[in-house]
């Protein structure tokens, strides 16, 4: 997977999107991001960003899932091994972060599976 381009991806559904048609709905009380693949509504989009830090990656495998809500990109059995490792955080919590960048991960859903459609790369 290449990410020279701005890439973001759709938290429910997970299809990637590389273009600006997010599909943002004005006007109601919650922003809500409608996906224009499966039309599936998202509360949020994430915007993908490879992680540098090569020693995080367990394996070498395709970057075919996100960290969320930071956007991390990582193989399954990375974002499976930190997604379950419970950090310590403030003074006496302990809760998943993204190896990358710290972020809390959330509990509903700490990774999410990236769809990629061949379109996404089009300009
Ligand atoms: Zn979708
Ligand atoms: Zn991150």
């Amino acid at each position: 997977m290449i990410l020279e381009k701005l890439l973001r991806v759709y938290l429910a559904c997970g299809h990637v999107q590389g273009k600006h048609e997010w599909g943002l709905k004005h006007g109601s009380a919650t922003p809500k991001f409608k996906c224009p693949i499966c039309m599936a509504e998202s509360d949020r989009i994430l915007q993908l960003m490879m992680g540098m830090e090569s020693a995080f990656h367990l394996d070498s495998e395709s970057l075919d899932y996100a960290f969320n809500p930071c956007g991390h990109v990582a193989s399954l059995a990375t974002v499976r091994y930190w997604s379950r490792i419970p950090l310590p955080h403030g003074t006496n919590s302990f809760h998943p972060v993204c190896p990358f960048c710290t972020s809390l991960l959330a509990i509903d859903k700490p990774f999410v599976r990236l769809i990629f459609q061949d379109h996404c790369y089009d300009d």
